[in-house]
C-alpha cells in the first residue's frame, strides 16, 4: 500500500517509476472499500478515476504532465464536476447530474490531477458537524464517536483517513477550517474573489469560497497557486494577479507581527486544553523571531448573529432556485403549480435548511429588514473595518480553529444556537473576506487535534502560509 507523505514526494515516486497512478488508485479504491463505515464518500468516480489515471501515467512517461500530475482528489459534494451527480447532500438534488464543469475543476483536471469522487458534506452546507446530510452522518476518522465537523466534514475525513491526496470543500463560516482542525489536516479559506465560485453550488454568495483540505501547508499552497484566479465566469473573482505561493513558502517569517485577540484566549468557552496550545504555539513563534501581541477586539459577540442573519437571507434567495421545476426532486403527491412547489421543497429539504429558509425569508421581509438584514449589514462593515484596522499594524491574526475539540455525536443538535457558537472564531474571517487558514497545532490528552487560525490581510496567502509552514513544523 503507497504510503502518501506529500505532493512532491508522491510526484518523485510516480517519476521514478516505483509506483504508477494507476496502482495509486485501485489501492485508494480498496481502502475506500475498507472504510465504508465513515460515510465520507457518497461517491466514487471508479470509472473516469481509472480512465484519468491510466491517462496520466502515460502522460508521466512522456514527461508531459502537469503540476498536480497523479495528485488523487475529492470534492465535496456541492462542486460541479460534468457528467457526474452532485447533490449538495440534499434529497432535493439527489440524481442531478452537473451539466458543467466547476472552474476549480477544469483547472485541476488542466494540471492532470485524477478525481475520485464526492465526499459528504451537510446539506447545502450548513452544518458544524456533517449531521444534517440528507445522506446520513460521516465519522470522524481519528475518534469514531465524535463528528468530522462541517459543513466539509467528509472532505476533512476522507484527509485524516488517506482516502485521497487532497480535499476541496467550501467555506461559508468556517466549512473547511473547522473540519481540518477536528481532524488533523490543513484546510485554507482563500480571500474572497480569490478562487471562482463558477460551479459551487450556491449557499451565502458573498460569504463562499472554495480552499483545499490538504495533509501538508506545502500541498495547500501547490493547489492554491492551481486553483486560485481570475474567471470570468465569476464577476466577483478578483482579476489581481496569483502570487507564487510555493516559492512563498520559503520567505522568512522573522519580523512579522502576529496579533492575538485577547477576548478569544479569554473567553469562557475556550477549552483549556485548546487554550494551552495556542499559548505554546505564539512562544515557539516568538522563539522564531515573530513579535506576538495581544490586541483588544470586543466584537465578538456580534460574529455569529451578524453571520446568521446575513447568511441566512442570502441563502433564502439562492435556494428559491429549488422549486420542483427547474431542478431535482419533484414531490409525486403535488397535483398543481403551488402544490409542486410547496410539497417538492417541503419533502425535499431537510430541518435545518427549512429553519435557514425561513430564518432568512424573516430578516428580509418588509416589516423585519430594516432592523436586521441592514442592522447587520451595518455590522459586517464595522467588523471589517475593526479588523483590517488590526491587520494594518499586524501582518496576521491568531486565533484557535475552534473553542474545543471535535464533539460527540448529539451534543449540539437539540439546540442550534450552541451549534452555532461552533462557528464563532471562523466567521470572522468570511464576513470580513480575509484569507485565514487551520494548521494542526497537536492534540489534547485524549489525542484530538487542535488547530490554530491564522488571518491575514487580503490576498496575503502567500505570506499566511509561509508562517502556517513554520507552526506546522513546531510538531514534527
Ligand atoms: N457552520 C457554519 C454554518 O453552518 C459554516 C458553514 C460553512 O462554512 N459552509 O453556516
Amino acid at each position: 500500500m503507497y504510503s502518501f507523505k506529500n505532493i512532491s514526494s508522491l510526484q518523485a515516486d510516480l517519476k521514478n517509476g516505483s509506483i504508477t497512478c494507476t496502482q495509486v488508485v485501485n489501492e485508494l479504491f480498496e481502502q475506500i472499500e475498507k472504510s465504508k463505515n465513515l460515510n465520507a464518500y457518497i461517491e466514487v468516480f471508479t470509472e473516469s478515476a481509472k480512465q484519468q489515471a491510466l491517462a496520466i501515467d502515460a502522460k508521466i512517461k512522456s514527461g508531459t504532465h502537469g503540476k498536480l500530475a497523479g495528485v488523487v482528489i475529492a470534492l465535496k459534494d456541492n462542486i460541479a464536476y460534468k457528467g457526474h451527480k452532485v447533490s449538495a447532500s440534499s434529497k432535493i438534488l439527489e440524481n442531478f447530474t452537473s451539466l458543467y464543469n466547476a472552474t476549480v475543476v477544469e483547472r485541476l483536471l488542466a494540471e492532470d490531477a485524477i478525481l475520485i469522487g464526492r465526499t459528504n458534506c451537510d446539506e447545502f452546507a450548513m452544518g458544524s458537524s456533517n449531521e444534517n446530510s440528507a445522506f446520513g452522518k460521516v465519522l470522524n476518522p481519528v475518534n469514531t464517536n465524535t463528528v468530522p465537523g462541517g459543513s466539509s466534514g467528509g472532505s476533512a475525513a476522507v484527509m485524516a483517513a488517506n482516502l485521497c491526496h487532497v480535499a476541496l470543500g467550501s467555506d461559508t463560516g468556517g466549512s473547511i477550517r473547522q473540519p481540518a482542525s477536528f481532524c488533523g489536516v490543513v484546510g485554507v479559506k482563500p480571500t474572497y474573489g480569490r478562487v471562482s465560485r463558477w460551479g459551487l453550488l450556491a449557499y451565502a454568495s458573498s460569504f463562499d469560497q472554495i480552499g483545499p483540505l490538504t495533509k501538508t501547508v506545502e500541498d495547500a499552497a501547490l493547489v492554491m497557486e492551481v486553483i486560485a484566479g481570475n474567471d470570468e465566469n465569476d464577476s466577483t473573482s478578483s482579476s489581481k494577479e496569483v502570487s507564487k505561493y510555493t516559492t512563498q513558502l520559503n520567505d522568512s517569517i522573522k519580523g512579522t507581527k502576529v496579533a492575538y485577540l485577547k477576548d478569544c484566549m479569554e473567553s469562557s468557552g475556550l477549552n483549556p486544553e485548546v487554550k494551552t496550545r495556542m499559548e505554546e504555539t505564539i512562544e515557539k513563534l516568538k522563539g522564531e523571531g515573530v513579535t506576538v501581541e495581544g490586541v483588544d477586539f470586543p466584537y465578538l459577540d456580534y460574529l455569529v448573529p451578524a453571520y446568521y442573519v446575513l447568511t441566512t437571507a442570502e441563502a433564502s434567495s439562492n435556494l428559491s432556485r429549488y422549486d420542483g421545476v427547474h431542478y431535482g426532486y419533484r414531490s409525486p403527491n403535488a397535483t398543481d403549480l403551488e402544490s409542486t412547489y410547496k410539497k417538492s421543497r417541503a419533502e425535499g429539504f431537510g430541518k435545518e435548511v427549512k429553519r435557514r429558509i425561513m430564518l432568512g425569508t424573516f430578516v428580509l421581509s418588509a416589516g423585519y429588514y430594516d432592523a436586521y438584514y441592514s442592522k447587520a449589514q451595518k455590522v459586517r462593515r464595522l467588523l471589517r473595518d475593526k479588523t483590517l484596522e488590526i491587520l494594518s499594524k499586524y501582518d496576521f491574526i491568531l486565533t484557535p480553529s475552534t473553542p474545543s475539540v471535535a464533539f460527540e455525536f448529539g451534543k449540539n443538535s437539540k439546540d442550534p444556537i450552541q451549534m452555532y457558537l461552533e462557528d464563532i472564531f471562523t466567521v470572522q474571517a468570511n464576513l470580513v473576506g480575509v484569507p485565514a487558514i487551520s494548521v494542526p497545532v497537536g492534540v489534547n490528552s485524549a489525542n484530538m487535534p487542535i488547530g490554530a487560525q491564522l488571518m491575514a490581510k487580503p490576498f496575503e496567502e502567500g505570506k499566511m502560509l509561509a508562517i502556517s509552514k513554520v507552526i506546522e513544523g513546531f510538531n514534527k
